[in-house]
């Protein structure tokens, strides 16, 4: 096999999946080229997307046992493997290439390995590549925006705080943004400041990521700590089913650069909107200059675009006049009459 056959195999792997990645290929294979050595690649292979145990493993592709479980273990160092953590006998599988994959994976951890900067490089044209060409033509919203805990409404059922869902956990890690550290690194002078160490991991997916040096375990005081600083800081918050919870700058997401392509709808709004109370509105603007969505305008005090407002609650902890609450997202059917609060 000739050294290019192994990528494009692991091409071929990924093609069809939800993600498709035909439209990406060649920025992907560029991310491929640095995540997977040749012979990495040819593993990556045998082992599949659906994985198996290492006896199987071995069987597939007559690597000895030994050198076998190193390989697959630095591979799961470097984010490209997936290995059931706490088990004895563990499964592993191939990551894939969004949702956590290959996407985020190389952002994970920080700068580790020697061919970190060069990967970095490659993973942010890659993630513009798949912004615009996979997540901007989704006929379905693929992350779902939560309201910052603290400004839930009274009625809110804690199936609607983010706060009380990853609580069930039991488990949790913080790594570095996945898709601000290689912007950071990529075009360096000409991105955002926001906070870096951002990535929550839970479960699962957060033991994996402890054991092979990409997040660092934290405590669920830690979490609370770092969800009120993101959006202190302007970050959005979107929680993946697949356990782990991205805090979102206009500036470097993927979700978000998806999202402002047109006719896209990559992020699904919460179950709330933001509401301005016009008797205490000073019409400072701090609101309307934090929100990542455009949805207020300043006349004689905030407006609230209900069809922008994405609930993230980014807007609230800025207002010194107490003038921003949250209330229950109206039903489509009732948003023509209600566009503006
Ligand atoms: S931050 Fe508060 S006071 Fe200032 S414009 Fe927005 S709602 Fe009004
Ligand atoms: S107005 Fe903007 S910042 Fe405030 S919740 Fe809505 S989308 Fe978020």
């Amino acid at each position: 096999m000739k050294n290019n056959d192994a990528y494009e195999a692991i091409l071929e792997m990924y093609e069809g999946k939800p993600f498709t990645t035909s439209k990406v290929a060649d920025s992907l294979i560029k991310v491929l080229r640095f995540q997977f050595t040749p012979e990495e690649a040819e593993l990556a292979v045998k082992v599949g997307l659906r994985g198996g145990k290492l006896d199987q493993i071995h069987e597939r592709s007559g690597i000895e046992k030994n050198k076998l479980k190193k390989m697959l273990n630095t591979m799961a160092d470097k984010g490209t493997m997936w290995i059931s953590p706490g088990t004895e006998d563990p499964t592993y599988k191939t990551i894939g290439v969004a949702g956590p994959g290959l996407l985020e994976t190389g952002g994970w951890g920080n700068v580790r390995f020697p061919h970190s900067i060069q990967l970095l490089k490659a993973l942010y044209a890659f993630q513009l590549d798949f912004a615009k060409n996979i997540l901007g033509e989704m006929p379905f919203s693929v992350a779902q925006v939560w309201t910052t805990p603290s400004a839930l409404p009274d009625d809110a059922d804690p199936n609607e705080n983010v706060a009380e869902k990853i609580k069930e956990a039991g488990y949790w890690g913080v790594s570095t943004c996945s898709c601000r550290l290689p912007h950071w690194i990529a075009d360096p002078g000409n991105h955002c400041e926001h906070l870096l160490e951002t990535c929550l991991f839970m479960s699962d997916i957060a033991r994996w990521g402890v054991e092979h040096g990409i997040c660092r375990e934290i405590t669920y005081d830690e979490v609370l700590e770092i969800l009120r600083k993101c959006n202190e800081d302007g970050l959005v918050h979107t929680y993946d089913p697949n356990d782990f919870i991205c805090n979102c700058c206009s500036d470097c997401c993927v979700l978000q650069i998806g999202d402002r392509e047109p006719g896209a709808k990559v992020l699904e709004p919460s179950a709330f909107v933001a509401q301005v109370d016009d008797s205490t509105c000073n019409s400072c603007n701090t609101c309307a200059d934090r929100c990542p969505f455009g949805a207020i305008e300043i006349n004689a005090h905030a407006l609230v675009d209900i069809n922008k407002c994405l609930g993230c609650g980014v807007c609230f902890p800025s207002c010194t006049t107490k003038s921003i609450r949250f209330v229950r997202r109206p039903k489509t059917e009732e948003l023509s009459s209600k566009a503006v609060v």
